[in-house]
């Protein structure tokens, strides 16, 4: 089978489809929790698939570190080591070189650093990258770029994408072809349109099965970030899938959405989930806060998983000042399924042909909490 994507609906720019891929389907858009070094935090597999997950996340950085990715791969791969037989996506390890790696030297060959672990050396170029999500089995690889630090001046940004395109073409070669697997591009440029436009059109010429935008969120602010949207995206091929990396809150995934994004990735409501932050249908609350320590409402009654079908706001808000490991393990499940379920809605609001109206209503509940998402 080839890996593919196709679309059922559409609504505006928004876009209902399924991508196939060799280890199952996926509705889309979708929401892959982020599963940085071979387990999605705090979540055993099962967890993951109970909340509706159907496609994970892998960081190569972390993974190409420890255990390695030979060991990976005699261990059968990832998908066999994490009991994930579903599709994962790994990066490139780019990024996270640039954001915790020391001593890190980049050049046109790729880049040099030492572990945060134990500062050992390593490098990563495009070719070393593409062969570690080799070994790692991923169903989707990301080609090797440099994310453009922001702010940046035209020249950096024009120089940064320049070298991720020239990195694009040389991962695309030494992709090994499978079927049902799939290499994506990223699309580079900063805020700048003219630098996003020219990327898409080099990564177009050289052809991958998904597009990804990268550079975004990291620091601009939801407002530009949807400005590059609204350029770049419809310069993409339209039967492809196309992935906004690293994003984002709730309100962000629904602006993201509505502008023709397919794929998301965000540590959002698993790391939330371990600092007691509670991603609900009302809004954003804060567990620690001593107003719950006799709260015996469910924390959000629409809400399926264990946490809020079994237990009180109070006993939460007690795991959590008590530091037992529990309170971080059924947040985090509660945060994954609510992300979960918020795509699903978002997906069927596409169907019907009423995603504006469905957005507001789930804006306008989000009122009660703390922080709005
Ligand atoms: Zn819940």
């Amino acid at each position: 089978m080839s890996f593919s994507w196709d679309c059922a609906a559409t609504d505006g720019r928004a876009r209902a489809g399924t991508l196939h891929t060799a280890h199952g389907d996926v509705e889309t858009p979708v929401f892959m929790p982020v599963g940085t070094a071979g387990t999605v935090k705090a979540m055993t597999a099962d967890a993951v698939r109970a909340t509706g997950a159907r496609m994970i996340l892998g960081n190569t950085y972390h993974l190409m570190l420890r255990p390695g990715a030979d060991r990976v791969a005699a261990l059968g791969g990832l998908h066999r080591m994490i009991d994930w037989p579903g599709p994962i996506l790994t990066d490139s390890g780019g990024f996270q070189v640039m954001s915790l790696a020391g001593l890190r030297k980049l050049d046109e060959g790729g880049v040099t650093f030492r572990s945060h672990v134990d500062g050992s050396a390593h490098r990563l170029t495009p070719e070393s990258s593409i062969a570690i999500q080799e070994k790692l089995d991923a169903t989707v690889s990301m080609a090797l770029d440099e994310c453009t630090k922001f702010p940046a001046t035209g020249e950096q940004a024009s120089d940064s994408m320049a070298l991720s395109m020239r990195w694009a073409a040389r991962s695309r070669a030494a992709f090994l072809p499978r079927p049902g697997y799939g290499l994506f591009g990223i699309v580079q440029g900063s805020t700048l349109r003219d630098l996003r436009l020219a990327s898409v059109d080099a990564l177009t010429a050289i052809g991958f099965e998904g597009y990804a935008i990268g550079g975004l969120a990291v620091g601009e602010g939801q407002e530009t970030m949807f400005g590059v949207l609204d350029y770049t995206v419809p310069a993409l091929p339209a039967d492809r899938p196309r992935y906004l990396m690293g994003v984002g809150t709730p309100d962000d995934l629904i602006g993201a959405v509505a502008r023709g994004i397919d794929m998301f990735d965000c540590v959002i409501p698993t790391r939330a989930g371990r600092t007691a932050r509670a991603y609900t249908s009302r809004g954003v609350f804060n567990l620690r806060n001593a107003r719950f320590a006799d709260d015996p409402r469910p924390l959000d009654a629409a809400c399926p998983c264990p946490l809020c079908t079994r237990h009180a706001r109070a006993y939460l808000h007690h795991l959590f000042r008590c530091e037992e490991m529990l309170g971080p393990m059924l947040l985090t499940w509660h945060n994954v399924q609510y992300y979960q379920d918020f795509m699903h809605g978002l997906r069927e609001a596409i169907v019907r042909g009423n995603l504006e109206a469905h957005a507001a209503a789930v804006r306008a509940r989000w009122g009660e909490g703390d922080d709005p998402p």
